[in-house]
């Protein structure tokens, strides 16, 4: 069975106030409209509705995509017609009719369309209304209730048999304008089916809709990091671990001031993003890191993450060494360290272990810190 699509594209998002309309904006990394059309590339052809003027957009949006443009009409009604006409080469068997700004379009939905094609002329999604419905006069106040039984909210894809709504749609006056497909094929006696719709076929229709589609559709992907440092003591009086001054009889050795914890910490960070260690980006050979607080290569690991859309989820150290005890700052350690990273500190924890006197460690030689950190990438 050869199968088509047409996404309705050509509004200009009157209720949004944006200079892009509304179905070319992103939406966790895809133009709006790009999400119906990765939807439906199971069909074997799509054609998108345009306003002309959007061609560019189009353009940058379908990019790498089977799907074809054609100029879009005034009304949705005379955009279907052309995207009708400019199927009609293809002779498909079936259509799916959609709203570019439904980005939430699942394979289930579509095949459900498809099953319910078997024994009626047409069909569509729809949920039922859930709310209290009430009629409201032109001041805003209520002058009647509507009953919700038997209504429901019709959502798109709405699925047809090619020939049948072409000829539908064929024997339109000029400037027919139809709220949807139904209409029309109603209108023309089809018998149409309503399946079961999907709360993530929502329209986009307001501007907060698009933030509230972006955390249903494209919640980010969460990516884990690694980090692991050590350093041995030397002359000195005190350590500095997390930014915070701890006395003791020795002090550690390193370029920096060598904050094992934050140093380990910052490859957490620079793993989880794919961007080296901190020795690419902190060369020891470089004299400006000589003493440097390690605060500064930390920030900086902030900075990358910001720069690639990350957010840190939550950040865990474990230090390692017999001395000096870390319990008495484990509270300071994590505070310091929550502030550089602007978390909550119930999302940074510090923690301390020995390895029971075993290897260099254990003998005292030196101190080492592991960390991990969970950072979540917008969503492609
Ligand atoms: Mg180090």
């Amino acid at each position: 069975m050869r199968s088509a699509a047409i996404i309705v594209a050509a509004g200009r998002s009157a209720r949004i106030n944006s200079e892009i309309p509304k179905q070319y904006q992103k939406l966790g990394g895809r133009p709006v409209l790009r999400w119906s059309v990765d939807a439906l590339a199971v069909m074997d052809s799509i054609i998108v509705c345009i306003d002309p003027r959007d061609a560019p957009l189009a353009l940058a949006a379908l990019h790498g995509t089977p799907a074809q443009t054609t100029p879009g009409g005034a009304t949705r009604t005379a955009s279907v017609a052309a995207g009708l006409r400019a199927l009609a080469p293809a002779a498909p068997e079936v259509v799916l009719i959609h709203d570019a700004a439904r980005p939430g379009l699942s394979v289930a939905t579509i095949a459900r369309l498809l099953d319910a094609l078997r024994d009626a002329d047409g069909a569509a999604p729809a949920l039922p209304a859930v709310d209290a419905l009430k009629r409201a006069d032109a001041a805003g106040f209520v002058a009647e209730d509507v009953s919700r039984d038997g209504l429901l909210r019709v959502q798109t894809p709405q699925a047809f048999r090619f020939a049948a709504i072409q000829e539908a749609y064929a024997r339109l006056p000029a400037d027919a304008a139809f709220e949807d497909d139904l209409a029309v094929a109603r209108a023309a006696g089809f018998r149409v089916k309503l399946v079961a719709g999907d709360p993530q076929l929502a329209k986009i229709t307001y501007p907060e809709d698009i933030a509230a589609a972006a955390r249903t559709l494209a919640p980010g992907l969460p990516v884990v990091g690694s980090g692991f440092d050590a350093h041995r003591f030397g002359p000195g009086d005190h350590v500095t671990l997390c930014g915070v001054r701890i006395p003791h009889g020795a002090g550690l050795i390193g370029h920096s001031d060598a904050d094992a914890a934050w140093h380990a910490l910052t490859d957490a960070i620079l793993g989880a993003l794919g961007l080296g260690d901190i020795g690419d980006h902190f060369p020891p050979s470089d004299m400006r890191w000589k003493d440097a607080p390690s605060e500064l290569f930390l920030a900086h690991a902030l900075k990358l993450a910001v720069e690639a859309g990350a957010q840190l989820a939550n950040a865990d150290i474990t230090l390692i060494c017999e001395a000096p005890r870390i319990k008495p700052h484990r509270e300071a350690m994590r505070a310091r360290t929550a502030a550089i990273l602007a978390l909550p500190e119930a999302r940074v924890s510090v923690k301390a272990t020995t390895t029971e006197g075993l290897g260099f460690l254990g003998r005292g030689e030196g101190l080492a810190a592991q960390a991990t950190a969970l950072l979540i990438l917008p969503a492609s």
